[in-house]
């Protein structure tokens, strides 16, 4: 499911994050990343999810190419992955079921599968009770629980949860983990990343330890093998003369999922702001003003945005907040 082969990122003056780091994680497994803080783990995250590229090395997830994937199609893509962070992304404004309810929403779930898979998820986390309570009213470990309820109502295929348990008690901690580990056995993919080497005491699950951006050891290591991946790759690039052939493999998918002309449609919201912008949001598929609430850094990075459009959108997003407070 998700192949590193021998990547090393740096950063800006020659910051090396991750040198030479290679591992294979197979689907079904539960897997932890640890390392010291400041080791790389959650660069091999922002690698993963496509926030950052790697300087050098090959990155795969499910034979799709990351780091060579159009960013149009990164909304689709990160689809595929659930990723819970330590500081929590739920919206303040929000209940708990909304919250949940609305990351259905954007995905055009009916009534009826919103009203069922929010439920479920609430039963899963164990906050079913709690579902009218706003984030601010929950507590850490609740806020964090969620999190994760949140981050599943799309279903990914890999689970990614970055210091899920870092500003939690053992007890919150190990219901986490319990509850990460529920999903596994759901049969989602799941990595833990977290610099606490506590969770992993007595652990029988796989363990990649990173330390000063190197793999400093694997209980599993598995061999990676690149050349199915490379030979389909090349299929695809014969067959439909594309430049860019992992692209197809993720277009054929999202086609199954959501109509693309759909995606397609700006929010009357964004009516007033400038032609160049909302080129650039269709582009990036943000088509309703909460989704700006929830892009990351990277994904405004690769937006290349203008410093006038820079300006424009973030005028924009506290106009939007006045309104909706
Ligand atoms: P961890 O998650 O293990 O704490 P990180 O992956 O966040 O480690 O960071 C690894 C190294 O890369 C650290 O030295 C950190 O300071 C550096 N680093 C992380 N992000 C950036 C960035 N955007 N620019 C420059 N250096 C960075």
């Amino acid at each position: 499911m998700v192949i590193f082969n021998t990547v090393t990122k740096k950063y800006k003056e020659n910051i090396i994050a991750l040198e030479d780091v290679s591992f294979r994680i197979d689907e079904g497994e539960f897997c932890y990343v640890v390392g010291p803080s400041g080791a790389g783990k959650s660069t091999i995250m922002r690698l993963l999810i496509r926030e950052e590229v790697p300087t050098s090395g090959s990155i795969y997830f499910n034979e799709i190419e990351v780091p060579k994937l159009n960013r149009r199609l990164l909304p689709a893509y990160r689809q595929k992955l659930g990723v819970v962070f330590q500081d929590i992304k739920l919206l303040n404004t929000k209940t708990l079921e909304e919250n949940i309810q609305f990351a259905l929403e954007i995905l055009d779930k009916s009534k009826k599968e919103i009203k069922d898979s929010t439920d479920y998820l609430l039963d899963l986390v164990g906050l079913r009770e709690r579902k009218n309570l706003f984030p601010q009213e929950l507590s850490g470990g609740e806020q964090q629980r969620g999190a994760i309820a949140r981050a599943l109502a799309n279903k990914p295929d890999l689970f990614i949860a970055d210091e899920p348990t870092g500003n939690l008690d053992s007890d919150n901690a190990k219901q986490i983990l319990e509850i990460l580990k529920t999903i596994n056995k759901n049969g989602t993919t799941v990595m833990v990343i977290s610099h606490d080497f506590n969770l992993i005491n007595g652990t029988k699950n796989r363990t990649i330890n990173i330390k000063d951006g190197r793999l400093n050891s694997d209980t599993q290591p598995k061999d990676i093998d690149l050349n199915n991946i490379v030979n389909k790759k090349v299929e695809v690039k014969e067959e439909k003369k594309v430049e860019e052939p992992n692209l197809e493999i993720v277009k054929e998918e999202k086609k199954e999922s959501k109509p693309e002309k759909k995606e397609r449609e700006l929010s009357s919201e964004f009516k007033s702001l400038n032609k160049s912008i909302k080129k650039k949001f269709k582009k990036f598929a943000i088509t309703e003003p909460e989704i700006l609430l929830n892009i990351t850094e990277g994904d405004l990075r690769n937006m290349k945005l203008t410093k006038k459009e820079h300006k424009e959108l973030t005028s924009f997003v506290k106009k939007y907040l006045s309104k909706k407070s």
